[in-house]
């Protein structure tokens, strides 16, 4: 869209790791003159939600080998932190197999920020805008992003690394408790966890990672009472446990078609690799390469089989924390401090001191309550799109210019992250990251956004 001579320019909405990773691409390989425009509502560039956090308890749940940013260089996080051992805060060395603490990795994205912007060639820039987009219009020729204080900017091209959306709320109706201090919906938000006395229970609703983060962000703020975590199958996230890797066993080119056929091809692996002393988690992170073909070889009512049988499961064995956080989780649990329960909120009534929650328990006839200080919702990102919370998203489905996947699980977009519009491509418009769930599925981690970030700048550019 912009003139001959005139710079082209490209805003990135968000500035997670997604949206940092695309400016770092950018910035690395334009050679003629960009403006690269980075809007971030929240946190300082390079953190978003996983990489915001100040408590240095909250690991990397991929070991520091396989974290570098760049596709073609994983080792680079690793070694990059080794040349800050011992200095204040940092390891005083690091092993490849190291689940180093995340803020760690946010230090390390702000990092190659700064020295692609320094390398970048002549007449490539980039700005920072600190302020929430809550609209884009299209009439003009180029695009217009409007914040929510009123300031307008104009790009050629715009790229969505939005992230996850907040969770669901745990009971899903309006209910008073939802306005109250002792109901936190956005678990990571500063200051979530004020007001705590340290001998109060707290109930966390979720078992998955962001429930783990709460409970030892809860444990270095010196809580002393106990915890209960409530979760639908009351599934705790496996272990990490260091293994070499396993060989491929799923070709890209024949998958099978149904999720059925594809779970029992895994199993058979399993079963035999366990045979040959092998454990299962290297087999299942062989898929790992492979997994967007896979889930492209299924039909959306597969994937929804997926969705509504398979997920929990996946989750929990696919998203595995490190063993220094499972052994404090234990640790918590054999002192009485920490339990969890298979269940489903029922009622939340606020009293003058507390609230009291009461849930039913999985295949069990009787009810728990519980009197809590504060309730806290770690339900993971919300998985449908369909009800959006965003003010952009909100603006721009109806303004025609997104939709969603049909699954609702992120917007509707081809593989390589072009958004979709009633089937054809928008041509201006791009997302990565979280939003591409339904149309890759495994899409959230670092190494599979470092890869988009690479491919993703390459187009732009070429556009
Ligand atoms: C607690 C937690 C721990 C994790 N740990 C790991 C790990 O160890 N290893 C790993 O590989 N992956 C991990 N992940 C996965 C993680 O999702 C990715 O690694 C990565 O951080 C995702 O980055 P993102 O930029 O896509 O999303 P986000 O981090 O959610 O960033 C999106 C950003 O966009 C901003 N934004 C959204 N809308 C707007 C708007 N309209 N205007 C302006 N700004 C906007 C938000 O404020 C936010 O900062 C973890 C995830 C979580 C939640």
């Amino acid at each position: 869209m912009s003139e001959p001579n005139v710079p082209r320019s490209i805003a990135i909405v968000g500035g997670g790791c997604s949206g940092t990773l695309v400016a770092v691409q950018l910035l690395r390989q334009a050679r003629s003159p960009l403006r690269v425009l980075l809007f971030e509502r929240m946190t300082d560039v390079g953190r978003g939600v996983a990489y915001g956090t100040e408590n240095h308890e909250h690991r990397l749940n991929v070991p520091a080998a396989r974290m570098g940013a760049l596709p073609d260089d994983i080792g680079h996080f690793q070694r990059w932190v080794a040349a800050r051992a011992g200095t204040p805060g940092y390891p005083a060395a690091v092993e490849p197999g190291d689940f180093l603490p995340r803020w760690i990795f946010g230090e390390y994205l702000r990092a190659m920020l700064v020295e692609a912007r320094t390398a970048a060639a002549p007449g490539v820039g980039y700005e920072e805008i600190k302020g929430e987009v809550i609209d884009l219009e299209t009439e003009t020729g180029a695009v217009r992003l409007r914040c929510g204080d009123g300031r307008a900017f104009s790009a050629d091209r715009v790229v969505l690394a939005l992230g996850n959306l907040p969770g669901e709320y745990p009971i899903r109706r309006p209910l008073p408790i939802y306005h109250s201090q002792r109901y936190v919906h956005v678990p990571w938000r500063a200051g979530a966890l004020a007001g705590i006395p340290p001998e109060s229970d707290v109930l966390i609703v979720g078992a998955g990672l962001t429930a783990v983060d709460i409970v030892l962000e809860l444990q270095s703020a010196g809580h002393r009472g106990t915890v209960h975590a409530l979760s639908r199958r009351g599934l705790l996230p496996q272990v990490h446990r260091p293994a070499p890797a396993y060989r491929p066993f799923l070709e890209a080119e024949n998958p099978p078609a149904t999720i059925l056929g594809l779970f029992r091809r895994i199993r058979a692996e399993v079963r035999s690799a366990q045979a040959a002393g092998v454990d299962w988690r290297p087999v299942l992170d062989a898929i790992r390469g492979c997994t967007p073909a896979l889930w492209a070889a299924l039909s959306w009512e597969e994937r929804g089989r997926f969705m509504r049988h398979v997920r929990p499961f996946w989750e929990g064995h696919r998203h595995r924390l490190a063993p220094v956080v499972a052994g404090k989780i234990e640790a918590l649990r054999a002192a009485g401090r920490l339990y969890f329960y298979a269940g489903r909120l029922e009622k939340m009534t606020e009293l003058s001191d507390g609230v009291e929650a009461r849930f039913r328990l999985r295949r069990h006839p009787t009810w728990q309550t519980v009197k809590v200080a504060k309730i806290i919702n770690c339900t993971g990102p919300r998985s449908d799109y369909s009800k959006y919370q965003h003010p952009l998203l909100i603006n721009l489905l109806a303004r025609g210019l997104i939709d969603h996947d049909p699954l609702a699980l992120g917007i509707d977009a081809t593989p390589a992250g072009e958004v979709l519009v009633q089937g054809g491509p928008a041509g201006w418009l791009f997302t990565l990251g979280a939003p591409l769930k339904g149309v890759l599925w495994e899409c959230t981690a670092v190494p599979e956004i470092r890869a988009q970030a690479k491919a993703l700048a390459g187009r732009l550019l070429e556009l």
